[in-house]
């Protein structure tokens, strides 16, 4: 599997001088099972360098087929979806996957943000790819582009965001943006879906401290990806969703903490990477 950072920022994006290093875009990361296919982690703004990027193979001809899974539905997270120009090409083929109560109140929340109020151009009915939308029951394994899928909510803000677990084969690879923890760490059920991932990608909005002053933002802090990370005995953490005030510099000693953390609290073993917008991992 090959993963792609399109977006690696939370809240709002941040472009400008002091955040070139890791990116001011939000979070959107892409998939590549071994098997061929496309997964898209989210839909922030990211998205929209993604969707240029696929334009020059099987999208840009109306050939291409994607799944997309979204973690929930606040603006970092779906802001990109109607600026990803293959759902534009007809031909393109898009799943998407999400956690409302249905697939019609998911429909209706992506279709919200195209409102003629909001946005200028098509509607989400007549974008031109076609769209098939599904809410995802939690805890149950799914397929998605050849690979299984798991999901489990963790707190954040009123409804909650979704953690997801994909599986190729021996490979697994974990996106837990946005997790509020309460009560210290992950929920039991979530420790399991995290556990022995090849790669985590998690939250790691904040240091402690300004977890602290903005605990009602429903955020994790680095040491609470650390936390997860050892609990759960992943082989490599890569923090994710950076605060928007964060510079490079910021950024960097979030890093370094967590290394420090990971080294001190038994997490010697496990490899620790700032997600940086425009890098790959493979697994
Ligand atoms: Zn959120």
């Amino acid at each position: 599997m090959q993963l792609g950072f399109w977006g690696v920022r939370g809240s709002i994006p941040a472009p400008g001088p002091a955040t070139v290093r890791y990116g001011g875009n939000t979070a959107c990361v892409s998939l590549r099972p071994a098997g061929g296919g496309l997964i898209v982690l989210d839909c922030g703004t990211g998205a929209r360098n993604l969707g240029i990027s696929l334009m020059e193979g099987a999208f840009g001809k109306g050939g291409g087929e994607a799944s997309i899974l979204l973690s929930h539905a606040h603006w970092d997270h779906i802001q990109g979806f109607p600026f990803f120009v293959p759902l534009y090409q007809p031909g393109n083929k898009f799943h998407i996957f999400g956690g409302a109560k249905s697939s019609s109140m998911l429909e209706g929340i992506l279709e919200g943000q195209m409102a003629p109020q909001y946005f200028p151009v098509q509607t989400l009915k007549n974008m031109g790819a076609t769209i098939d939308i599904v809410a995802i029951a939690e805890g149950e394994a799914f397929k998605v582009e050849g690979c299984q899928v798991r999901a489990r909510t963790n707190p954040h803000g009123r409804a909650g965001a979704l953690a997801f677990r994909i599986e190729e084969g021996a490979h697994s690879v974990v996106y837990a943006s946005d997790a509020g923890y309460t009560g210290g760490g992950p929920a039991p059920e979530v420790v399991e879906l995290y556990r022995g991932a090849d790669v985590l990608i998690h939250d790691s909005t904040y240091t402690p401290e300004d977890k602290k002053r903005y605990a009602d933002r429903g955020y994790s802090s680095v040491e609470d990806a650390v936390g997860a990370a050892i609990a759960a005995q992943v082989k490599r953490l890569v923090l994710f969703h950076y605060d928007q005030d964060y510079a490079d510099g910021d950024v960097d000693a979030l890093c370094a903490r967590g290394r420090r953390l990971l080294d001190e609290r038994g997490g010697k073993e496990i490899e620790l990477t700032g997600a940086t917008e425009g890098s790959t991992i493979t697994v």
